[in-house]
C-alpha cells in the first residue's frame, strides 16, 4: 500500500504534513510547527500519531513537539547534530540512516546550510521527499548557520533523487520565489509553466506543493547554478557553480 499524506498550513506560512501507513496504522508528522493544526489533521483523517520526524531545530518547526508528545506518546526522531536544541528527542539520526514509520521507510539525507545539522527524509518506495527548509519550490532556504558552498552541496544531493519524487517543503513561499526566479532566468519555459500552474492553484486557494523534483530541476534557479545560461545571466559565465549559487542566494536576500 502506498503512503498517504495530509498537508496543512501552520502558523503564518509553514506547512505541516502527515505521512500515514494504512496497513500498520502508523502516522508521522514531519516537523511540528504548532500542535493545534496537527491535531485537526489527525481528527479529520482518523489517524493516530506515532512519530514526529524533525528536520531542524528552528522554533517554527519544533514548537508543537512537547504538546503532541505528551498527548500521543509518540516517538520523536531528530538530527543528531541538533538534538540538544529540540525538545523530547527519543532517537537521533544521521546520513543514510533508515527511519521506519510502521512499514514505511525513509532514508535520512543530511543537508547542512540553512542550519548546520539539518536532515531531510526521503521515502524511496513512495518517492516522497520532506525537505524542511533546505529546498523550497522554486527556491531554497536562507544560509543561516552554514555557507553557500555547503547549501549548494546539499541541494546537489537532493537533485540526484528521481524526477518523479514529490517535494514537500517547510513553507508556502512559491509565488515570491517565482517572482525572483524570473529575474535570474527570464526565458526559462519550465519556470513560465510553473508560474501559470501556481497562479491557478493560488486562485483556487490550494497549496502549491507538492511539486516534483523534475519540475524543480527544470525551473528552480537554486538547483541550476551549474547551468551555463544561469551563470551568464548573473554575470558569472565560466565561474564555479558554488560561486554562481552564492551570487543567486545573495541576490534573493536583497530581492
Ligand atoms: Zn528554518
Amino acid at each position: 500500500m502506498p503512503a498517504q499524506t495530509r498537508l496543512f498550513l501552520c502558523l503564518k506560512d509553514n506547512y505541516g504534513v502527515l505521512v500515514h501507513d494504512t496497513e500498520r496504522k502508523a502516522t508521522a508528522a514531519i516537523d511540528a510547527p504548532e500542535a493545534a493544526p496537527v491535531e485537526a489533521a489527525l481528527r479529520s483523517t482518523g489517524w493516530t500519531l506515532t512519530d514526529i520526524l524533525v528536520t531542524h531545530h528552528h522554533g517554527d518547526h519544533t514548537a508543537g513537539i512537547e504538546e503532541l508528545k505528551s498527548r500521543h506518546r509518540c516517538r520523536v526522531v531528530a538530527p543528531e547534530a541538533e538534538a540538544d536544541g529540540i525538545p523530547g528527542v527519543d532517537e537521533t539520526v544521521r546520513e543514510n540512516d533508515m527511519v521506519r514509520v510502521g512499514g514505511l521507510e525513509a532514508r535520512v539525507i543530511e543537508t547542512p546550510g540553512h542550519t548546520l545539522g539539518q536532515v531531510n527524509y526521503f521515502f524511496p518506495a513512495d518517492r516522497l521527499l520532506f525537505a524542511g527548509d533546505t529546498l523550497f519550490s522554486i527556491g531554497c532556504g536562507r544560509v543561516i548557520e552554514g555557507t553557500p558552498e555547503m547549501l549548494w552541496a546539499s541541494l546537489l544531493k537532493l537533485r540526484a533523487l528521481p524526477d518523479d519524487t514529490r517535494l514537500y517543503c517547510g513553507h508556502e513561499y512559491t509565488a515570491a520565489n517565482i517572482r525572483f526566479a524570473k529575474t535570474v532566468e527570464p526565458g526559462n519555459a519550465a519556470l513560465a509553466a510553473r508560474e501559470r500552474e501556481v497562479a491557478r492553484l493560488l486562485a483556487e486557494k490550494k497549496p502549491t506543493i507538492p511539486s516534483t523534483l523534475g519540475e524543480e530541476k527544470a525551473a528552480n534557479p537554486f538547483l541550476r547554478a551549474d547551468a551555463a545560461e544561469v551563470a551568464a545571466n548573473v554575470g558569472l559565465a565560466g565561474k564555479p557553480a558554488a560561486q554562481v549559487f552564492a551570487e543567486i542566494r545573495e541576490r534573493k536576500n536583497r530581492f
